[in-house]
C-alpha cells in the first residue's frame, strides 16, 4: 500500500488524537527515515526527542532482538539483570537511590505526584498535597498529569480536573514565593520547558527553587521526560544548572524509542511507596529494560555527550545565522540538541514545507520551530537541513 492508502485507512480506523502531519514512515537508520512510497526524509524531530541515539541504533536493536527471545514479560518478581541493572545506572549517575519503572512519561509523572504526596502527607500532615508547577508547562496526558500541565488548551473538556495544583509563570522567583501555602508539598519543573516553546531559565532560577524548597519542606521535582538522557549534551538537564532535584522523571529517549518511563528519588522519599501502594504491570518488563540498559551504556560509553555539546553549539550558530538574515526571527534558544527558533507568527506552514522538501521539523507552542534531532546527527545533515529551512525561510513575505 502507498502513502496515501495508508493515510485513508487510519482516516477511517485510528482516532484521531493527533494532528498529524501526511507522513507514513516504514524505515528509520540514524537520522534519517522512509515513507510507504520509499521517499527519504532528514529527521529533525526524533519522535518529538524519542530516538536521541537515531533510529534502529544497532546496540539497541541487537538487545531488542536478544532479549525477545529470551524472556518478554514477567510481573512481580525480580526482573534480572535488566531492570536491576538499569535501576543501578540510573542511580549511579544521578542524585538518586532508588527507580521505580512504569511505560509512558506522563505515568511517571503521576508516580511523582503520587509519592511527593504521600511522602509529604507521611512526614508533615493530612493536608501536605498540592504541588506548585509552571504556566506553559506540559507532563502528559493522564487526568493527573493533565491537571498538573499549565495549559489551558491540553485541560479544555476535561474538567473537573484533579485538585491541588498551582500553576505560577516559569522563570519567575517572587511568583512561586507567593503560591506556596500550608498546603504545598512539592515543586515540579521541566529543566527547559518543551511543549511550552523550548524555554530555558534564568541563570540562578532553579537555585533559589532549591533554596525556597528546602525552607519550606517541598520536594523537588524534575520532569527530565524530554530533555534528559543526553539531550541537552548532559545525561540530565539538571546538572547545567548546578541543582538536584529530590525525585526525576524520565521516558522517551530512555529506551531508545522503546516505551518506558521511570520515577528516581532518594532513599528518604522513596521508601513512601512500600508494597501495594503503586505499580504498573508491565512497569520495567525485561525487553524494555534491555533496551534502555544498552541505550545508557551507549550514551555513556561512546562520547555521545560532549558530541551533543559541539554539535549542538554548530546547529545554533546556524541557526542564529538564519536569525541575522530574517528579521521574522525573534530568537534561537537552547541547549545542546534541544533547540527552538521563535517567530513572529505560526510556523505550520514551514513544517509542511519541509515535509515535501524531506526534512522533518517540528513546531510547538505555535511559533516556535522546534530542533531535536537524533544525537548522532553529523554536520553535513545539519548543513543539509539549514540549505532546506533557509530556502523555506525566503520565501516567507510575513
Ligand atoms: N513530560 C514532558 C516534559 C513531556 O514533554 C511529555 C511528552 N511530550 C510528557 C511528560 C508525557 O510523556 P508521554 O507522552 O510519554 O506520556
Amino acid at each position: 500500500m502507498n502513502s496515501a492508502e495508508w493515510i485513508a485507512k487510519a482516516d477511517k480506523y485510528v482516532m484521531k488524537t493527533y494532528g498529524r502531519y501526511p507522513l507514513v514512515p516504514v524505515r528509520g537508520e540514524g537520522c534519517r527515515l522512509w515513507d510507504a512510497d520509499g521517499k527519504e526524509y532528514l529527521d529533525f524531530l526524533a519522535g518529538v526527542a524519542v530516538n536521541n541515539l537515531g533510529h534502529c541504533h544497532p546496540k539497541v536493536v541487537a538487545a531488542l532482538q536478544q532479549q525477545a527471545a529470551t524472556l518478554i514479560h514477567c510481573s512481580n518478581y525480580y526482573n534480572i539483570p535488566q531492570q536491576i541493572e538499569l535501576a543501578e545506572l540510573l542511580c549511579s549517575h544521578s542524585f538518586a537511590d532508588k527507580a521505580f519503572f512504569c511505560n509512558s512519561g506522563a505515568e511517571a509523572n503521576e508516580a511523582a505526584i503520587k509519592l511527593a504526596r504521600k511522602y509529604s502527607r507521611e512526614k508533615y500532615g493530612e493536608n501536605r498535597y498540592e504541588i506548585i508547577t509552571a504556566a506553559e508547562s506540559f507532563h502528559g496526558r493522564t487526568m493527573a498529569t493533565v491537571s498538573a500541565t499549565g495549559q489551558e488548551k491540553v485541560q479544555k473538556f476535561f474538567d473537573p480536573l484533579l485538585h491541588g495544583f498551582r500553576h505560577v509563570p516559569f522563570d519567575d522567583v517572587p511568583a512561586l514565593k507567593a503560591a506556596i501555602s500550608p498546603n504545598t508539598c512539592a515543586v515540579m519543573l521541566e529543566p527547559i520547558q518543551g511543549e511550552g516553546g523550548v524555554n530555558v531559565p534564568s541563570p540562578g532560577y532553579f537555585q533559589a527553587v532549591r533554596q525556597i524548597c528546602d525552607e519550606h519542606n517541598l520536594l523537588f521535582i524534575f520532569d527530565e521526560v524530554q530533555v534528559g538522557m543526553g539531550r541537552t549534551g548532559k545525561l540530565f538537564a539538571h546538572e547545567h544548572f548546578g541543582v538536584t532535584p529530590d525525585i526525576m522523571t524520565l521516558a522517551k529517549a530512555l529506551a531508545g524509542g522503546a516505551p518506558i518511563g521511570t520515577m528516581l528519588a532518594r532513599d528518604e522519599v522513596a521508601v513512601a511507596f512500600s508494597p501495594g501502594t503503586h505499580g504498573s504491570t508491565f512497569g520495567g518488563n525485561p525487553l524494555v529494560t534491555a533496551a534502555a540498559v544498552a541505550t545508557v551504556r551507549t550514551i555513556l560509553e561512546e562520547g555521545i555527550l560532549n558530541r551533543t555539546e559541539e554539535i549542538g553549539d554548530y546547529l545554533l550558530g546556524e541557526l542564529e545565522a538564519l536569525k541575522g538574515k530574517y528579521p521574522f526571527i525573534t530568537e534561537v534558544r537552547g541547549i545542546g540538541l534541544m533547540i527552538g527558533m521563535g517567530l513572529a507568527f505560526p510556523a505550520g506552514d514551514i513544517v509542511k514545507k519541509g515535509l515535501e522538501r524531506g526534512v522533518l521539523l517540528n513546531v510547538t507552542h505555535d511559533t516556535v520551530l522546534r530542533f531535536v534531532p537524533p544525537l548522532v546527527v553529523t554536520k553535513q545533515e545539519i548543513d543539509r537541513m539549514i540549505v532546506i529551512l533557509d530556502g523555506i525561510l525566503a520565501e516567507i513575505t510575513p
